[in-house]
């Protein structure tokens, strides 16, 4: 394997930080719990999909592009990441923003991520909640390369084997970090979403053989649905690396997604306990749609006796702390609250 054979851009501040949850762990009784800071990227207050962007934007280069075109739901993480790499790389940025929650408060839809999408100067238009995003994208491309336009397309959540290898990256930058500080890795466990980042750690980590199993807790789909997913795009991924076929197995990809609660966005009781004791004992910031809802499974699976007191766990922090803004009512902080 090879990585460095694939066009990349660097737009992230790598490797991020590997630290101790030293009072969480204690707090919570062990295992040792680990946090790998993928939030902390850089581009834009950070988060997963920059990785994913290094080599995406590099392709867009590549391809002559002047125009980036994605979509996201109206807190997306990766649409804020995708506007602010497109205006330190200098092209134009169409987000396509879909209504998942149906959410009118203006902080949902005005703040957080949308605010800073506007900042870095994109193009934000709307579409209801259940709209082919996909094909929304490609009638947008259409439209713009009649007017003269040279767009390329980014999936939702930038996962398709191009910005999975971001994370094959992310597996292999873990993996020498933890040989360095002489630690054994037991468990990596992150949120999953659009597969991307499971789907590179998991191509990445099984090359390298290396014995260390990821956990997914999913915020969307049901777990068949987010296993078969994760697989058949590492297994992409295995492939565009060259590696050979039958690397990835269905055994290397498992998911959790008994912490979705009502659906994508929409805020549970454990979600908002996870966020406030990761703030209050370790000083760092999760988020409402995804690391929150991951940490909450992490937790609920401690107490379930998942994970051995000795064992290394490892929580990847994708990012998304910018989301908060858009749901102030979720924390029970009322509005005239000092
Ligand atoms: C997008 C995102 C994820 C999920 O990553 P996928 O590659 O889409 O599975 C997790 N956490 C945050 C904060 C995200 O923005």
């Amino acid at each position: 394997m090879n990585l460095a054979r694939f066009p990349r851009i660097r737009l992230g501040h790598l490797p991020t930080p590997l630290e101790p949850l030293e009072t969480l762990s204690k707090h919570l009784g062990g295992p040792r719990l680990w946090i790998k800071r993928d939030d902390c990227t850089g581009l834009s207050t950070g988060g997963n999909k920059t990785r994913k962007l290094e080599y995406l934007m590099a392709e867009a280069r590549a391809q002559g592009a002047d125009t980036v075109i994605t979509q996201g739901a109206t807190q997306s993480n990766h649409a804020r990441q995708t506007a602010a790499a497109a205006a330190k790389l200098g092209f134009a940025c169409h987000i396509l923003l879909e209504d998942r929650t149906g959410y009118t408060d203006p902080a949902y839809t005005r703040s957080g991520n949308v605010l800073l999408d506007k900042l870095h100067g994109a193009v934000v238009s709307r579409r209801p909640g259940g709209a082919d995003m996909q094909a929304e994208m490609e009638a947008l491309a259409e439209e713009l390369r009649r007017a003269g336009r040279r767009p390329y397309v980014i999936p939702g959540g930038g996962s398709n084997p191009v910005g999975a290898l971001g994370y094959v990256g992310a597996a292999l930058e873990l993996v020498a970090q933890a040989a360095a500080m002489d630690l054994r890795i037991d468990h990596v466990v992150h949120a999953t979403g659009s597969a991307g980042t499971q789907a590179g750690l998991v191509a990445g980590l099984v090359a390298l053989n290396s014995g260390i199993p990821v956990l997914g807790i999913g915020v969307r789909a049901p777990r068949e649905r987010q296993e078969a997913n994760v697989l058949a795009l590492a297994q992409r991924t295995a492939e565009h690396l060259g590696l050979p076929a039958g690397t990835v197995r269905a055994e290397h990809v498992r998911a959790n997604c008994d912490y979705v609660g009502q659906g994508y966005g929409i805020p549970t009781e454990a979600m908002v306990e996870a966020v406030k004791l990761v703030a209050e004992k370790e000083g760092i910031l999760l988020d409402p749609v995804y690391t929150g809802k991951a940490m909450a499974g992490l937790i609920d699976l401690i107490g379930k006796g998942y994970f051995r007191p000795e064992e290394n766990v490892v929580f990847l922090h994708t990012g998304g702390a910018v989301g908060l803004f858009g749901y102030p009512d979720a924390f029970g902080l009322p509005a005239d609250s000092p």
